[in-house]
């Protein structure tokens, strides 16, 4: 069963996007600080953080999830759980009462990592407009 399943996930994740670097996160090939994880979801913290608290909140599997703008109706459950996984972040770190959550969609919002991910900051005073 384990080649059954090893073979679904490769089907899942054979999608428009070529691997990233999250994948090797997830697989923990590479090292990151985990902040939260669950079935689904994984929250590292980011390697150039833009604030004192920066974390990459992702979805284990993209299913095709390579950017928002790719979003589907059956994405709808991870999307929320995304979401909500931010919130479980902002309260471990102790930023709840001021944080941001901020989606990179496309070159010309600077995404660089083509695998969805939230990025969730805070520690600071955050200003608007963001750059
Ligand atoms: P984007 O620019 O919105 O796509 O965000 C990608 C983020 O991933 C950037 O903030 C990077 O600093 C971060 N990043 C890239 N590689 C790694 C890594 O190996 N560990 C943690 N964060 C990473």
């Amino acid at each position: 069963h384990d080649e059954e399943a090893a073979a679904k996930a490769a089907a899942i994740n054979a999608d428009s996007g070529v691997p990233t670097i999250f994948d090797k996160i997830i697989a923990k090939e590479i090292p990151s600080t985990i902040v939260y994880e669950d079935d689904k979801v994984l929250a590292f913290k980011d390697v150039n953080p833009q604030a004192p608290v920066h974390v990459l909140v992702i979805p284990k599997v993209r299913d095709g999830l390579t950017q928002l703008g790719k979003a589907e109706p059956r994405h709808g459950e991870i999307l929320g759980q995304l979401l909500y996984a931010a919130k479980i972040v902002a309260e471990k770190e102790g930023i709840v009462d001021g944080f941001r959550v901020v989606i990179n969609n496309g070159p010309s919002a600077c995404q660089s990592v083509y695998h969805l991910h939230l990025h969730v900051l805070g520690g600071r005073q955050m200003n608007w407009p963001p750059g």
